[in-house]
């Protein structure tokens, strides 16, 4: 317990030792001998989350996506429905194989994609932007038989995972700088192609800074070059279009873009899903052919599936269908019309603040904000507020705190925005200097 202790009143300190293993317990542990009561285990579990972050009360900026108990149990109770039905099992669970293809052809008219286009119902962002990646490449291969190292060209704010797939698939990444604007800068893109090129991306918005890349100006450079353009709209798929309807001014990102190949976008952020639901969407149909895996050299027989996972979650594709049901086009609109105004008022209270400057433009929901007076450290204004129960996001460039709103941070903003202005002052009357933290999960 003595890291337990270390971590008094500092919030930054708290936040390393909250996940760490206390010393005692890195010892070998077995599976118990005999096994234990379901009411014992489970108030332990409910006492090993009582030292988690508070997500119920709009205490943690970003991972989890709510609104209100009613929706919640929706989500979870179309989960629990299908709890133990395996969604690898398409012919034993056609009801799992009908609702994917549900979802995906409400995200297809969703993104305005041509009657050509298909996608699948995949785990998540990560796995909808690996494949999107495997795809492309095997694309590219199947279309010149040359061995050349593939290449990717994406924004330097495009998501890590973009770098993982690649890893994994042995493809370069090229990461183009952004403007003054902060989206991609364009020529920057245009020089990075070259023969070995297999794919460019936009982010639609990306989520260092949640501004979206100009999708058009991208769409002229793959029509032009022949390359292929995809477009990762994870984070703000499902609610840009609903903002948008609500009269935010929101960019064109979708299909309807000339130019736009694929496109990924996560149920399990703003569709409101229970975790593990994303799509990602192609143009046309045939790109698709590139996507899938089919072994025939087995005593079992022939296996294939369409996506990177073998058994896969039935739970997870019943909540999202559930949730698009409940929901529909009105509430996913009500929940964008919260999220907006919520962000509208953080950014006006923040901007109230002596010595805080948001930073400009985030086109959706994600808030930006730094220190503009020497004497308060932003790090230090970040460990005041980890004091007071809040999990606090940082962004290494520029140095900031960062928030991703969703409808659960609706009814706290004020609550925050007094939490800030007091950690603001504090820090400002003490000379308080924190430390740098910009690990990002
Ligand atoms: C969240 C996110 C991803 C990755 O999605 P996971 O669901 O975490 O795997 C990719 N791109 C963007 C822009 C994201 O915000």
């Amino acid at each position: 317990m003595a890291l337990m202790q270390d971590a008094s009143d500092i919030g930054g300190i708290e936040l390393l030792t909250r996940n760490a293993t206390p010393t005692g317990e890195t010892a070998r542990i077995g599976i118990p001998t005999e096994g234990r009561r379901w009411s014992e285990i489970r108030s332990e579990l409910l006492t090993r989350k009582s030292n988690d972050f508070d997500w119920r009360s709009g205490k943690v900026p970003l991972y989890v996506y709510h609104d209100d108990d009613e929706l919640l149990a929706v989500s979870r109770e179309a989960y629990c429905l299908y709890f133990s039905e395996n969604a690898l099992g398409g012919r034993a669970f056609p009801s799992l194989q009908r609702m994917e293809s549900e979802i995906v052809r409400m995200a297809l008219s969703l993104f305005r994609a041509p009657q050509s286009a298909s996608g699948s119902f995949t785990s998540g962002g990560t796995e909808s932007l690996f494949l999107a990646l495997k795809t492309a490449r095997d694309h590219f291969r199947a279309r010149r038989a040359s061995k050349v190292r593939p290449k990717v060209v994406v924004p330097v704010t495009a998501h890590p995972a973009f770098d993982k797939a690649a890893q994994y698939l042995d493809i370069d990444v090229v990461r183009i700088d952004v403007g003054a604007d902060l989206r991609v800068n364009i020529d920057g893109v245009r020089r990075a192609i070259d023969s070995r090129t297999i794919l460019i991306a936009g982010s639609a918005p990306c989520y260092p800074y949640g501004v979206f890349d100009s999708i058009a100006q991208l769409g002229e450079i793959a029509n032009g070059e022949g390359v292929w353009l995809h477009v990762d709209a994870c984070f703000g798929g499902f609610l840009a279009p609903f903002a948008r309807a609500e009269g935010y001014p929101i960019p064109e990102f979708e299909f309807s873009v000339p130019g736009v190949t694929s496109l990924s976008a996560d149920l399990h952020k703003y569709g409101f899903s229970a975790r593990g639901a994303s799509v990602l969407l192609y143009a046309k149909a045939d790109l698709k052919a590139h996507q899938g895996f089919r072994f025939d050299d087995w005593p079992r027989g022939s296996y294939s599936t369409d996506t990177f996972l073998g058994s896969r979650s039935g739970g997870a594709i019943a909540s999202a269908w559930a949730v698009t049901q409940y929901l529909g086009q009105t509430g996913y609109r009500r929940l964008a019309r919260k999220i907006m105004d919520a962000k509208e008022r953080l950014v006006r209270g923040i901007g109230d603040i002596p010595g805080l400057e948001v930073l400009k433009p985030s086109d959706l929901c994600i808030v930006l904000y730094r220190s503009t007076d020497q004497r308060v450290d932003i790090n230090a204004v970040a460990e005041v507020l980890g004091t007071r129960g809040w999990f606090v996001g940082r962004s290494r460039e520029p140095q900031a705190l960062h928030l991703a709103l969703n409808a659960v941070h609706a009814p706290i903003i004020e609550e925050y925005l007094s939490d800030l202005r007091c950690a603001v002052q504090h820090v400002r009357a003490t000379g308080l200097q924190g430390k740098r933290d910009d690990s990002t999960y």
